[in-house]
């Protein structure tokens, strides 16, 4: 049974049988990453009055780093993070595991915003995603990291247009990539629905985000950080010489704050207008059998996406499952965040029909785990920074779906501006510059509300862009995930 779910090219219409309802009706309602006996013990919360030098909120991938570069760059200084529940709860242990050098979401985005400035944003991500590569083997971080790197694949005639103008763009800022046609692209991953392919094999990682996170959380401990969870700030206030930090139950005197607070509410007014929540979901497959896996090829283990606004992110695990996400990006009324949210079952029935019209020889194929998670959505679509409380609260926030690799580069750059260093980063206009803010509701509901509509409707007529996204694009405003 087939219902009229909108989609576009194969994603026309979707499977909702009983059959596939029940792939995923027992999976666990959690992060497959967060579901690991390598989980750490929740460590105890902050109480009563503390004081440090430097205080870091959020303990995701963006305030991890913050905590390790600050003692790397100074090992005398006392260093707070507190994280609001646990280390990795939210995107960061929650995502694809797609690592890419790219801080602008992607080089035609940034090319878009800031072409003066794209030669050096590219490098800068270069050599970022370097330096984690090396922090992970000077820590002895294993996040089962894998370097077969990323695959673009077309799943509609349009979209191979694409692929010859993204290579070439892809060429110029030096990466490594090759255009794949169709026999090449279904040698690769025995999908019937691949009429050709891109292949990025330079700046591209895949990992186990979560494992990163401890693994960061366990390097920065070592260094002196101490680390709360459990302990969620309330407010900021300006003291003589410091910032405090009002917790639940207690009080922290910084001299210097950095917000790494995502899709959470910003105690910063300026960023919380900026960032609104997104949810994504996700499903993974029990481990593939030999006979599965060779049935579907993937021998280089990619990250794949397809190419439309609507598009799907899939990889293979370390113990060779796959983990199948993305399509539908959510947004509730009043940027609503809430652990109620993390499952839906429209989502999770659209994923699980979606993954059997890629890989059909998978029919029968179980579900183990299935969850949701917010996105820091900004209107340009990659982080953005400031300063506020006279210059010692700072916040790197609003990476939107791409800042696994990119929140390296967001906490080196969001301690430079609170520590009022000036670097090659904060010269740049794209560091200095702030996204447009979203409208207040109701306003903002139905903005998106429309964008989303439009962005499906577009992929239904071969990515003919209508009159509302053109006049979005012109202001140089968007919504993705
Ligand atoms: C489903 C999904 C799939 C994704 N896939 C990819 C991908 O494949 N590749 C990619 O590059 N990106 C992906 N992303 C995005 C990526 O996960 C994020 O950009 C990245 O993890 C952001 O890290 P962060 O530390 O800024 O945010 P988070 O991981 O959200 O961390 C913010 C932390 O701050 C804490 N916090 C918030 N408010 C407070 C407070 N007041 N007090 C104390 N603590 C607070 C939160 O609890 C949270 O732990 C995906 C995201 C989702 C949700």
């Amino acid at each position: 049974m087939r219902d009229p779910g909108r989609g576009h090219g194969p994603w026309n219409g979707r499977r909702a049988d009983a059959a596939l309802r029940r792939s995923y009706a027992d999976a666990e309602p959690l992060s497959y990453w967060l579901d690991s006996p390598d989980r750490p013990e929740a460590s105890a919360p902050l109480t009563g009055e503390s004081t440090c030098e430097l205080a870091i909120v959020g303990g995701g991938l963006t305030g991890l780093w913050a905590a390790l570069l600050a003692k790397q760059r100074d090992p005398d200084r006392d260093v707070v993070l507190i994280e609001r529940d646990r280390i990795a709860v939210a995107a960061s242990g929650r995502n694809g595991g797609f690592m890419m050098s790219s801080l602008t979401h992607g080089i035609s985005n940034g090319q878009a915003r800031f072409p003066a400035e794209m030669q050096t944003l590219e490098r800068l991500g270069l050599e970022s995603f370097e330096s984690i590569l090396q922090t992970l083997m000077e820590h002895g971080i294993d996040c089962d990291l894998e370097l077969g790197g990323a695959l673009d694949v077309a799943v509609e005639p349009h979209e191979l247009e694409e692929l010859e103008p993204g290579a070439k763009e892809l060429r110029r800022f030096g990466h490594d990539v090759t255009v794949l046609d169709r026999e090449a692209v279904r040698a690769e991953v025995h999908s019937p629905i691949y009429l050709g392919g891109l292949w990025q094999r330079s700046g591209v990682a895949l990992i186990d985000p979560a494992k990163l996170c401890w693994g960061l959380a366990r390097a920065a401990g070592a260094l002196g950080v101490r680390i709360y969870e459990g302990t969620p700030a309330t407010r900021l206030r300006s003291v003589p010489g410091a910032v405090e930090i009002e917790l639940e139950a207690g009080r922290l005197r910084a001299e210097r704050v950095l917000l790494a607070t995502s899709a959470f509410p910003a105690l910063v007014a300026a960023a919380r207008r900026r960032v609104v929540p997104v949810y994504d979901y996700v499903l993974v497959t029990e481990p593939l059998s030999a006979a599965q896996m060779s049935a579907i090829g993937w021998a280089n283990r990619q990250g794949i996406s397809d190419l439309a606004n609507r598009f799907h992110y899939y990889r293979l695990t370390a113990d060779d499952r796959i983990l199948w996400g993305g399509f539908d990006a959510v947004y509730y009324y009043a940027s609503r965040i809430d652990p109620a949210l993390d499952q839906r079952e429209e989502s999770f029935a659209m994923l699980a029909s979606h993954l059997l019209t890629a890989f059909p020889q998978l029919e029968g194929i179980r579900f183990t785990h299935r969850w949701g998670g917010a996105i820091d959505t900004s209107s340009r679509f990659f982080a953005f920074y400031g300063t506020a409380l006279a210059g010692r609260v700072g916040y790197a926030v609003g990476h939107t779906g791409l800042g696994v690799g990119a929140s390296r580069f967001a906490a080196a750059t969001g301690l430079d501006l609170v520590d009022g260093r000036d670097t090659e980063a904060t010269r740049l206009a794209a560091v200095r510059s702030r996204p447009l803010p979203f409208p207040p509701e109701p306003l903002r509901w139905a903005a998106i509300e429309l964008t989303r509509s439009s962005m499906a409707a577009a992929d239904e007529r071969q990515g003919r862009r209508g009159p509302w996204l053109r006049a979005l694009d012109r202001a140089g405003l968007g919504f993705d995930s």
